[in-house]
């Protein structure tokens, strides 16, 4: 694609990164073949390419965003399934980025628009605010019908019934391997995730300590940035990515690191990616080397190797592996957690149509609920199509947005493989 920046443009990084990935791109289309927008509204402006275009006709005029372009802009879900089909690899994860921060600084958008957005900035990355935000909306949730905005009432609808008390095991501190320690490890213990579901890393421990793994918790650890990086934040999102990493690499004061383990992989593919994030900054190289540490959970321990199984709890149950799309698209990891379910004698299927979002996507569901509810419905349906006893995915947004649409339980699935190798029943399962 032929691009028309000035050289004045092409000064800033960040528009210099837009325009190389725009010279990739050859118009050719394939990416709208699996682009869930396109699907569900057939609008090429709600396709890859057609934002391509929006994007790059909004940055090279320099002209504030307008309404049309966000629209398109904000319907992305961002779920990357454009960046696995494109042939000629085209990085729209960074036009991307770059586009929603510069709505983000040209466009005022509407009142009720800019409110949502406040909150959800506020409370989402931090667990305390989000707990208290969650027991707010159940006591608010009978009165649902009387919100004025959809989006309102999405919120409530999300809240989980159940809100887990406090697990003093997020707290910063060392768990020791068991047996010969074969690696030691940081573990990202979440913002949301804490909030909204403390077997996860409960789980993530356990089943890394019997791994011979030792497991660090960062002290006073929050939200590695992508919650508000993907609202086009960045000035936030970067802070919080700053602090992230002074605290992840403060773990390799009493020994190094052999990685930075992450089970909620929409974090994971932006912690992936702090390298770029920090291009030119003073950390630029602390942020690539916890870029270069990161690992999802599974991805780990793969290379690793399972402890052993210990009984015949789960053995045979059949098990729908839900890929999130920031594992597989993201990061490109694809057969590592089904590997390992399949190697704990779990029988893996898989729904029609894998590579398709979800709808969850972040704030996504929050923000575009028409959209991400239809999403919800067709991924529900197919993964209801294998007939799983429990549903396993890898990311906590993808587990609320199913859980939200099926009565087949839910899990992560380090859960799965805690259990097979020696610790408790997901609750999910019921005793
Ligand atoms: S598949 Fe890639 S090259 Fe083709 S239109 Fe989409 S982004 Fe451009
Ligand atoms: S990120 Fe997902 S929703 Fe957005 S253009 Fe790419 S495939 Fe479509």
């Amino acid at each position: 694609m032929q691009t028309h920046f000035s050289p004045e443009q092409l000064s800033d990084p960040m528009t210099a990164r837009s325009n190389k990935v725009l010279r990739t791109c050859v118009h050719c289309g394939f990416c709208t073949a699996t682009c869930p927008t396109y699907q569900v509204l057939g609008d090429e402006l709600d396709s890859p390419r057609g934002r391509i275009y929006l994007i790059k006709e909004m940055l090279e005029s320099g002209r504030p965003a307008d309404a049309k372009t966000v629209t398109h802009i904000d319907r992305c879900l961002g779920c990357l399934a454009c960046m696995t089909t494109c042939p000629s690899g085209v990085h729209y994860a960074h036009l991307l980025e770059h586009a929603r921060e510069h709505i983000e600084q040209t466009y005022r958008r509407p009142a009720m628009d800019r409110i949502l957005r406040w909150v959800l900035k506020f409370v989402l990355p931090h667990p305390g605010r989000f707990r208290l935000a969650l027991m707010g909306a159940r006591i608010a949730r009978p009165f649902k019908a009387l919100m004025p905005d959809r989006r309102l009432r999405a919120m409530l609808e999300m809240a989980p019934k159940a809100i887990p008390p406090v697990s003093r095991n997020d707290d910063g501190q060392t768990f020791p391997a068991e047996g010969t320690r074969r690696a030691r490890v940081a573990l990202m213990i979440g913002c949301a995730q804490r909030a909204l579901n403390t077997d996860i890393n409960d789980a993530t421990i356990r089943l890394l300590q019997r791994a011979g793994v030792e497991v660090v918790i960062p002290r006073d650890f929050g939200c590695c940035g992508a919650l508000t990086l993907h609202m086009g934040q960045e000035g936030d999102g970067k802070a919080r990515a700053r602090d992230s990493i002074r605290r992840l690499l403060a773990a390799e004061r009493d020994g190094p690191l052999d990685a930075v383990i992450i089970n909620t992989s929409g974090c994971g593919t932006t912690i992936k990616d702090y390298g770029h994030l920090f291009k030119g900054d003073a950390i630029e190289a602390d942020a690539r080397r916890v870029a270069g540490l990161a690992r999802d959970v599974t991805e780990f321990l793969v290379g690793l190797g399972l402890p052993a199984r210990t009984g015949d709890q789960g053995l045979g149950m059949r098990v729908a592996y839900h890929s999130a799309c920031s594992l597989q698209h993201g990061q490109q990891v694809r057969a590592a957690p089904k590997d390992l379910l399949a190697a704990m004698g779990f029988a893996v299927v898989e729904p029609a149509d894998p590579h398709l979002c979800c709808g969850s996507a972040g704030t996504y569901n929050l923000l575009q609920p028409a959209l991400s509810s239809e999403l919800k419905a067709r991924k529900v349906a197919t993964l209801e199509a294998v007939a799983p006893e429990v549903i396993a995915a890898g990311n906590i947004g993808c587990m609320m947005q199913i859980g939200g649409g099926t009565a087949v339980p839910v899990v992560h699935m380090v859960e799965l493989l805690d259990w097979a190798t020696g610790g408790p029943k997901p609750p999910a399962l019921g005793s």
